[in-house]
């Protein structure tokens, strides 16, 4: 089970990355507003002492080897060591790691964060001979054990997954090759990293402004959403243009990537490249399929959109260029940090007391650090450690989209806190397709709160046209690079070449269907075709449907309780608050079932498009009131 133990990058990074220019000095930082990672290591010295202890237990692991199968009791002792080091490990790396960030220039901290990473290494080529061991014993006698020894009882999952991979692994020296394999597997995505972030000739443009800027992928992302048309149409056109020209060795590129998921499919026995990606996770292949059948039948709810974007650019025609405008210009709204605590506290008051208590403790005990200062890391993300707490850095900025990061990550945190506290630590870690549930669920929570409170109609029109650009971006763009990713690979599984062209007559056509071109609703040119090659998570091997996927579960989830609110009733809340308790101690699937949104089915999908409708009819509403002309003369301005 690939488990979200490391820091959790979230969508917000974009957005983010600007803050830190406006920074001062991390000494002139209130002592309030910082983390404290005292809590992990009293000093650096303590941190060298304790690393140099690890790397001393590492070898003991090896006088367990060839007698996991002796008895229960041989057993049970062997992962206790494995997992106190994996703990101990995991304390050493957030460290590292969290000194790093406060200054990224710093040199020691990045030392000491590589040398937790060759701890790491040796660790996991220290206990690489467990797993096989284990699958080498016979099944039941082990199903027996963790049934008569209660002892064993917190590394069940541990064992079953284990177990559960057993058709789909290899004799040790097949392992051997399938291991060396995959960093030749690797090498396409490293190619397309180095190519796009470093070499491709980004071109130079002027703005309208007057101002020059190099357009590679951040400043596209930045300026695909300039108000002057003409701006961004030099950006797409610009932008574009460069990509086209290395369309045929981005092809080669993916196609590389492309060859080694066929590789592990093959060699691990699985029917698809889907199915060998969806099972590290245990996720079913008709979770990603149903996404796709979702979306597709619900495309007259992004056309309804794309309308209403239309209406409200005041354009004749939409093309693909006019998508990434804010629909609504952003309204003055400023934070300072205790304010907006206390707004994200108040916002997820339907989580009931305990939760903002806990989270309200959380804030005034250095779980956090806000501000952004010279030197620190961009961006936001949480992370922790088993027994300490939760950590989380922001780059504090008092914009409303930094209030949203405060909610998103305080949402990561939490779910942190809550498995952590309700936990043994190997099923303390939550799987990565319910991580980003806990985030958005907590957004979710907070854009109603502000709606709720709004003073007027610009404010809430601001407010609408966040939450629907952000549904509209998660659900429609998401699944349709979901959608495209499963067709070229089984483009490859015909036994289909893939190239650079074809990568762009492929995408090109699933982009106008989605986006109704033919329909008139929104022109695709020709020039699009080649978007694909610039984004990096087709690399990932089928992880772009899950940024769809907890989005809906989230909105279906939280939309449960919110409508709850007043019943008196609290079912729906304690069965999310669950989950949220429950670390990796179920499959994914099985924890947002007992949660209330299954998955395998199209509910919590159209629950999430009810919520984008009812967004839109509020939109409109709103806008029919201000086109309306004043029904009676104005004889002095009004205040
Ligand atoms: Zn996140």
């Amino acid at each position: 089970m690939r488990r979200a133990r490391l820091a959790l990058l979230c969508f917000s990074i974009v957005a983010m990355t600007s803050a830190a220019a406006l920074a001062g000095e991390r000494k002139d930082v209130p002592d309030k507003y910082k983390w404290n990672l005292a809590d992990l290591y009293p000093s650096e010295a303590a941190w060298t002492a304790a690393k140099d202890a690890l790397g001393k237990r590492l070898p003991e692991l090896g006088k367990y080897r060839g007698r996991l199968g002796k008895s229960p009791r041989e057993l049970l002792a062997a992962l206790q060591t494995m997992f106190e080091i994996d703990l101990e490990l995991s304390r050493l790396s957030v460290y590292a790691h969290g000194l790093s960030d406060e200054d990224v220039r710093a040199a020691r901290p990045r030392e000491m964060k590589q040398a937790a990473e060759e701890l790491a290494t040796a660790f996991s080529s220290a206990t690489s001979w467990i797993r096989p061991e284990i699958l080498a014993l016979d099944q039941a006698k082990v199903r027996k054990w963790i049934k008569d020894e209660k002892k064993l009882a917190p590394y069940r999952v541990f064992l079953e997954e284990t177990l559960r991979r057993k058709p789909h692994t290899l004799g040790a020296g097949e392992e051997r090759v399938a291991a060396e394999a995959g960093e030749l597997e690797r090498a396409g995505g490293e190619v397309h990293g180095v190519l796009s972030n470093a070499d491709l000739p980004y071109p130079t443009i002027k703005l309208s402004t007057g101002e020059s800027v190099r357009l590679d992928a951040s400043a596209y992302s930045l300026h695909r959403q300039a108000r002057v048309r003409a701006d961004r149409d030099k950006v797409f056109a610009e932008f574009f243009g460069a990509l086209k020209t290395y369309e045929r060795t981005m092809g080669s590129t993916l196609a590389a990537a492309v060859k080694g998921h066929l590789f592990e499919k093959r060699v691990r026995h699985f029917d698809t490249a889907l199915e060998a990606a969806l099972f590290q996770d245990n996720i079913p292949t008709a979770v990603y399929k149903q996404l796709l059948a979702d979306v597709h039948r619900s495309l007259p709810t992004l056309h309804r959109y794309l309308g209403l974007r239309k209406r409200m650019l005041g354009l004749s025609e939409l093309r693909y260029q006019d998508l990434y405008v804010p629909l609504v210009a952003s309204v003055d709204m400023h934070f300072q940090p205790d304010e907006a605590r206390g707004i994200v506290l108040d916002a997820l008051a339907p989580l009931g007391k305990e939760y903002t208590d806990a989270l309200n403790k959380g804030f005034s005990s250095h779980w956090t650090d806000y501000l952004p200062s010279t030197g620190k890391r961009s961006g936001a993300y949480s992370t922790g450690v088993y027994g300490v707490h939760p950590y989380q850095l922001l780059n504090f900025n008092g914009r409303y989209e930094d209030l949203t990061t405060l909610a998103h990550e305080s949402g990561h945190s939490m779910h942190t806190f809550l498995s952590h506290g309700a936990q043994p630590y190997p099923t303390a870690d939550y799987p990565i397709f319910v991580a980003e549930v806990a985030s958005t669920f907590n957004e979710n929570l907070l854009i109603h709160f502000m709606l709720d409170h709004a003073k007027d109609d610009a404010a809430r029109l601001f407010l609408l046209g966040t939450l629907l650009d952000g549904l509209r971006t998660t659900l429609f763009r998401q699944t349709q690079f979901a959608e495209f990713e499963l067709a070229f690979h089984e483009q490859a599984e015909r036994g289909e070449p893939l190239t650079g062209e074809n990568l762009s007559t492929l995408y090109l056509k699933i982009a106008r269907e989605y986006y109704g071109h033919d329909k008139k609703v929104c022109r695709v040119d020709d020039l699009l075709a080649v978007e694909w090659a610039y984004v990096p998570h087709f690399y990932y091997d089928f992880y772009v449907y899950q940024y769809a996927t907890s989005m809906v579960a989230s909105t279906s989830l939280a939309r449960a309780v919110r409508e709850e609110i007043g019943t008196g009733k609290t079912t729906r809340r304690d069965a999310y608050l669950k989950m949220l308790s429950s670390g990796s101690s179920k499959y994914a699937i099985d924890l947002l079932k007992d949660a209330g949104v299954d998955m395998t089915t199209s509910a919590p999908f159209d629950a999430a498009i009810a919520e984008m409708n009812g967004t839109m009819d509020e939109m409109e509403r709103i806008l029919d009131h201000q086109a309306k002309p004043a029904t009676r003369p104005t004889t002095a301005p009004k205040r």
